[in-house]
């Protein structure tokens, strides 16, 4: 299997040198990589003229509707992809991991990005600021997709996983993707970039994949253009150093070496579910995908007086895993990507093992079930304990990247802060306890130094989704040794893809440009009532003045009896007395939003076909018995759906006949489009 590179809208493979990837389990060649030929500037060139430009053309929810097409293409298609990765020593388990946790990273984006996202092509951020005494200037911060290339380099353990999870915040942004994938899993990678192009899902140029070398493609950066890389700390250094980086400002999102934690506190002593939890998670994480995840456990930090009863539990559960050829039934771990890597995992061992000793498993004696054991890339699961972490180092700076962890014992929280701290940055930590007040301690203590704390106990022990699984909704990455970077965490990774820029002018123009009505902006009103529009007929700043209606003590008294909702506030004068809020007996928030429904609601059988929500509520003045009030309805903004309908938000207030503002709230509602 020669691989081929998929640029300009074409597969190809015009390098004349080839390298040979090998099989993790049997060190037979499975497939051919050539490196060198592309021209990467009319790559990317490619991707700015053709792919980007179509994408941008998309709203965010046509996007997401790729996406979910792509993740519906693929799952039809994942045995290919389990079998592909076999080779790279991964098993069943492990590839579930990878093949449908991208998949469903695809899903998660494209059912957020429908939800989370307007139907537009551009991002509202944040809140109108009026910059203006008067009221005629304001700011509104708005995002737009930049114009370049998504540029992601993928570390070798997860082809799949690291391609789509990269994959999806970008084009949900309206960004085209130049995926790198690591040479020695790439034929898994290159498999699952066939299954895309195949499926025509994507516009052309929105994707193109480099396999092998990527030459002098930094050289072609720009500014507009966004670099993510997974893999070595060496690497991500050596790139982050180029000079385009540097002069043109180019974004570089960096996930690579993380020395994890995992940290048993004092109350989770052995007999304690929490226990328990701890060494399950610790021997999961030793061992799925034999320990080459960068979000893996390689510290297990525990009370001194545990440590012995945490090293017979681990070497009790460990010693269970069957070590082999991993399509074979019952074998539980696989080897590590090739021979290089088992080199270079003992390597690091060897410089651990300077400072900590291994309690469990030997490199040079253990069993291999269905292969090879020299020639698959086969190591144990090893244990080690390091018994002063606090003057150790290469403990909590040397990543060996297998199945290898070390236990260190520490005596009273501030220690086990100190030690988790001590990796200079993490992409997580998990924490074992089912005392809050521990818990706050831990969070408050190593929290700077890490991206995602997992806070495992007995509580959520079932559903709970692991030490080392990033989820899509929430941040993957960390600070210092980490990498700095921050990808996924829901609507946030698409951002990194996007530009905010600081929009100020009056509100009229700002309205206009952003099509969404803002406070000062001129208003229409018709005499038709707003509800009596079809979606598309509605206009933005569309408005409805109601009439007036004053609240009676009745009504309070009436209101409070209906619903139960007897509050002080609003049944005894004399319970309000200096009270800082109310002076005197008022109505309930909840009536006056009732009322407003009353005032401003057109009942009528028309286009308006649901209420469904309501946003922002602010209760700003309250109203006594004897005062009148009237509502303001704005048409703000609108988000076609479908065929049938559309969103349409609307701007309310509700006032005093003075012209106080009672109320302020977002109402949303689904409105029929035209027949
Ligand atoms: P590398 O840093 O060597 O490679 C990562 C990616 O960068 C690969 O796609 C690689 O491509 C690419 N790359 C390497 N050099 C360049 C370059 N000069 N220009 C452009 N792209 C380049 O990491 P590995 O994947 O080989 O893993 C090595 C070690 O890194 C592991 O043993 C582990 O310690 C650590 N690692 C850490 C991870 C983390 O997030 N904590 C994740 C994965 C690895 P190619 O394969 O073609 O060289």
């Amino acid at each position: 299997m020669r691989l081929e590179s998929f640029v300009r809208g074409s597969w190809m493979s015009p390098g004349q040198e080839l390298a040979e990837i090998y099989s993790a389990v049997t060190g037979d060649v499975v497939a051919q990589v050539a490196n060198g030929g592309l021209d990467m500037g009319e790559v990317l060139a490619y991707a700015r003229q053709v792919g980007g430009p179509a994408l941008r053309k998309l709203t965010f929810h046509q996007r997401a509707e790729l996406l979910k097409r792509i993740a519906i293409h693929l799952s039809e298609r994942k045995d290919q992809l389990y079998t592909l990765s076999y080779q790279t020593g991964t098993t069943r388990s492990d590839n579930f991991i990878d093949v449908d946790g991208g998949i469903g990273t695809l899903f998660v984006y494209a059912s957020k990005g429908r939800r989370e996202l307007p139907n537009a092509t551009f991002l509202l951020d944040g809140a109108v600021e009026p910059l203006s005494k008067g009221g005629s200037f304001v700011g509104q911060h708005v995002m737009t997709p930049l114009n370049g290339v998504a540029v992601h380099i993928n570390a070798f353990n997860f082809p799949c996983w690291g391609m789509l999870e990269k994959l999806a915040p970008a084009i949900l942004a309206g960004v085209p993707v130049v995926t790198k994938p690591a040479t020695i899993t790439s034929y898994v990678a290159h498999a699952l970039v066939r299954m895309i192009v195949e499926s025509r899902i994507l516009p052309e140029g929105a994707l193109q994949c480099i396999v092998g070398s990527t030459g002098d493609l930094f050289d072609h950066l720009t500014c507009q253009d966004v670099v993510s890389f997974t893999g070595s700390a060496d690497t991500a250094q050596k790139l982050q150093r180029h000079p385009v980086i540097a002069r043109e400002s180019v974004r570089f999102i960096a996930e690579r070496d993380s020395l994890n934690a995992a940290i048993l506190a004092p109350d989770a002593g052995p007999g304690t579910p929490e226990f328990d939890l701890f060494i399950k998670e610790v021997a999961k994480e030793m061992t799925v995908k034999a320990g080459q995840k960068c979000t893996a456990i390689r510290r297990a930090i525990a009370p001194n007086a545990h440590v012995p009863a945490v090293i017979e539990a681990l070497g009790e559960r460990l010693s269970k895993i069957k070590v082999g050829n991993p399509e074979l039934e019952g074998v539980r771990m696989g080897p590590v990507v090739g021979l290089g890597q088992r080199r270079d995992v003992l390597a690091q061992v060897a410089k651990l093992r300077t400072e900590a000793n291994i309690v469990v498993g030997d490199p040079d004696n253990f069993t291999v079930e269905g292969a090879d054991r020299e020639r698959g890339a086969f190591i144990p699961p090893l244990l080690l304990h390091c018994p002063d972490p606090i003057r150790a180092n290469n403990v909590h700076s040397v990543e060996a990247f297998g199945p290898v962890c070390t236990v260190m014992g520490y005596d009273g929280l501030d220690q086990a802060v100190a030690l988790a701290n001590r990796s200079d940055g993490s992409l997580v930590a998990s924490l074992y306890t089912y005392d809050p007040a521990t818990a706050a301690d831990l969070v408050f203590g190593v929290g700077a130094f890490h991206g995602r704390l997992v806070l495992i106990d007995r509580d959520c022990a079932k559903e709970q989704t692991g030490h080392g699984s990033p989820m899509p909704h929430m941040v993957h990455g960390g600070p210092g040794r980490a990498g700095g970077g921050e990808e996924l965490g829901g609507m946030r990774g698409v951002h990194h893809y996007m530009q905010r820029t600081a929009l100020q002018g009056s509100p009229a123009m700002l309205s206009r440009v952003t099509q969404s009505w803002i406070k000062g902006a001129p208003t229409i009103e018709e005499e038709r009532h707003p509800f009596r529009y079809y979606f598309e007929d509605l206009a933005i700043g569309q408005t409805f003045m109601s009439k007036e209606r004053t609240i009676t003590l009745e009504d309070i008294e009436h209101f409070a009896e209906f619903t139960g909702d007897t509050f002080y506030a609003h049944m005894s004068e004399e319970a309000t007395k200096n009270h800082p809020f109310f002076p005197g007996r008022v109505a309930h928030g909840y009536l006056l939003l009732s009322f407003a429904a009353g005032l401003f609601v057109d009942p009528d059988l028309g286009p308006v076909l649901a209420n469904y929500g309501l946003d922002s509520l602010r209760f700003i003045k309250p109203v006594q018995p004897g005062e009148t009030i009237r509502v303001r309805l704005t048409t703000k903004s609108k988000s076609p759906r479908n065929e049938q309908y559309g969103e349409v938000r609307w701007d309310v207030e509700i006032m005093t006949d003075k012209g106080e503002t009672v109320a302020t709230y977002e109402l949303l509602t689904m409105n029929a489009v035209r027949p």
